[in-house]
């Protein structure tokens, strides 16, 4: 099947590079000279692990190409997918579909015969009607019909994800367009991947339902750790005792800094929108949202506790960046804001990332100190914060942080470490939602 797919970014490569590899015939189109350029010369232009060897597999057996040409990969494809950005409007929230709408536009202009075309985005419950308007709008003569197939790949996790899905979703009442669809995830249905067919605003709907949902789990366990801090219990014994129980399930129980990432945060607000706009107002997100901002920004507050309440005149040492592991992604990483506010609280902060660093530069501006590795970060600094859980920071030698640090303090965000183990290192450790030592 010959597919062309809208949007080369973090769901538009891994969708078109596993498409590919289906044995689909993929073009994947981006705006972005540069992307496009780095693409054709055989780099990657995003972190996943295990996408280069899977872009360059398919690019080299020719059903994985890469061009900035919509109108001629467009004209050639039986399925079109939209894979662009769905960031947050500025102002209130709502998500911005300038992106969308604008290459719904381009498509129509560039249909050559009935097509199916896929939202993937993330997009709010009735843009699918929306690009059917604004495409019929540019070509009244076209023949196509829109489809939702919401995206659930995690980043980091992404090409399993997309090749084993706990579910496909596909919102459509078109016959054609379900053979269409049908076509394109065999090779997933017969690993059985569940293909769900639904209407095309449900689709919609799922989506974000499922990331307000997860969300909601992660800022549940959040206020748990709050409280067990304060009476003495631990968070993770809670998650493990409650996520054994199969009505609640274990995944997305783990205490920490608060969610960022380039979809829960945007996501709950655009749901919350949708809510208020249709009087339906989600007063749970609402909660969640709120929540879940405050907390990123106290967290700097446990590093100040830490170090007895004051952190002017100290180096504060970062280590991780990005929003979660294996990612090069910043957007809305709680490292931002708790950065953001150590520094207001006087501190100098130095920072490493396996990953992220050329992407945090510019979100986190010149007066951060860039470091090559943990034990270079930690060097002078008075507290040592674990904000990203890399598996490279799990096995820190903390008879060498010590040797480097101006005093052995380890606040850990994310429950990497056991207290008594750190303790007897010789360092004060600080966690989240474990009882103190
Ligand atoms: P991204 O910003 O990484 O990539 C979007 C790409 O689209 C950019 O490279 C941009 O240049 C390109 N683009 C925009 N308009 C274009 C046009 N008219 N023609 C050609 N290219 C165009 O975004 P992303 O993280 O891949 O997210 C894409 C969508 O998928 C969003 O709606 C997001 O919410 C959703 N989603 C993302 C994830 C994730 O983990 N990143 C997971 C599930 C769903």
């Amino acid at each position: 099947m010959r597919v062309a797919m809208i949007g080369t970014g973090y769901v538009g490569l891994v969708s078109g590079a596993c498409f590919a590899d289906f044995g689909h015939d993929v073009v994947c189109v981006d705006r972005d000279a540069a992307k496009i350029g780095a693409l054709n010369a055989g780099q990657i232009p995003i972190y996943e692990p295990g996408l280069d060897a899977l872009v360059a597999t398919n690019a080299k057996a020719g059903r994985l190409t890469f061009t900035r040409d919509l109108a001629g990969a467009v004209g050639k494809a039986e399925a079109v997918f939209i894979a662009v950005g769905t960031p947050s409007r500025r102002g209130d929230g709502h998500a911005d579909l300038t992106y969308v709408f604008d290459a719904a536009r381009e498509i129509a202009a560039a249909l050559k015969g009935f097509t199916v075309v896929v939202t993937k985005s993330t997009v709010p419950v009735g843009t699918g009607d929306e690009v059917e308007r604004v495409m019929r709008e540019t070509r009244s003569d076209a023949e196509f019909a829109v489809v939702s197939n919401p995206e659930f790949l995690r980043e980091g996790a992404a090409i399993q994800d997309f090749k084993h899905p706990d579910r496909i979703v596909v919102g459509t009442d078109d016959a054609r367009a379900k053979a269409v669809m049908e076509a394109l995830y065999r090779p997933l249905h017969i690993n059985r991947g569940p293909l769900m067919f639904t209407g095309r605003r449900t689709a919609e709907l799922i989506k974000y339902a499922a990331n307000a949902f997860l969300a909601t789990k992660i800022t549940f366990i959040n206020e748990i750790a709050d409280l067990a801090e304060k009476v003495g219990a631990d968070v993770q014994e809670i998650a493990r005792g409650i996520g054994l129980d199969n009505r609640i399930g274990s995944k997305f129980l783990h205490a920490g800094p608060g969610y960022g990432g380039s979809c829960f945060p945007k996501d709950t607000v655009a749901l919350i929108k949708t809510g208020q706009d249709h009087d339906a107002p989600l007063r749970i997100v609402e909660t969640v949202a709120a929540v879940n901002d405050a907390r990123k920004r106290g967290m700097a507050k446990k590093v100040s506790a830490a170090l007895g309440g004051d952190l002017r005149g100290r180096t504060v040492a970062v280590l991780g960046l990005t929003f979660k592991p294996n990612t090069d992604d910043m957007r809305e990483a709680p490292s931002l804001p708790l950065i953001a506010a150590l520094r207001d609280m006087g501190a100098a902060v130095r920072a490493y990332d396996p990953a992220g660093m050329e992407q945090a530069r510019p979100l986190l501006g010149g007066d951060v100190t860039y470091c090559k590795d943990a034990y270079d970060c930690a060097s002078g600094a008075s507290a040592l914060v674990i904000v990203t859980e890399w598996e490279q920071f799990r096995a820190l030698d903390f008879a060498r942080l010590k040797q480097v640090m101006a005093r052995p303090v380890l606040v850990d965000l994310r429950n990497v470490y056991r207290a008594g183990d750190v303790a007897a290192q010789g360092f004060t450790y600080e966690s989240v939602g474990r009882p103190k030592r």
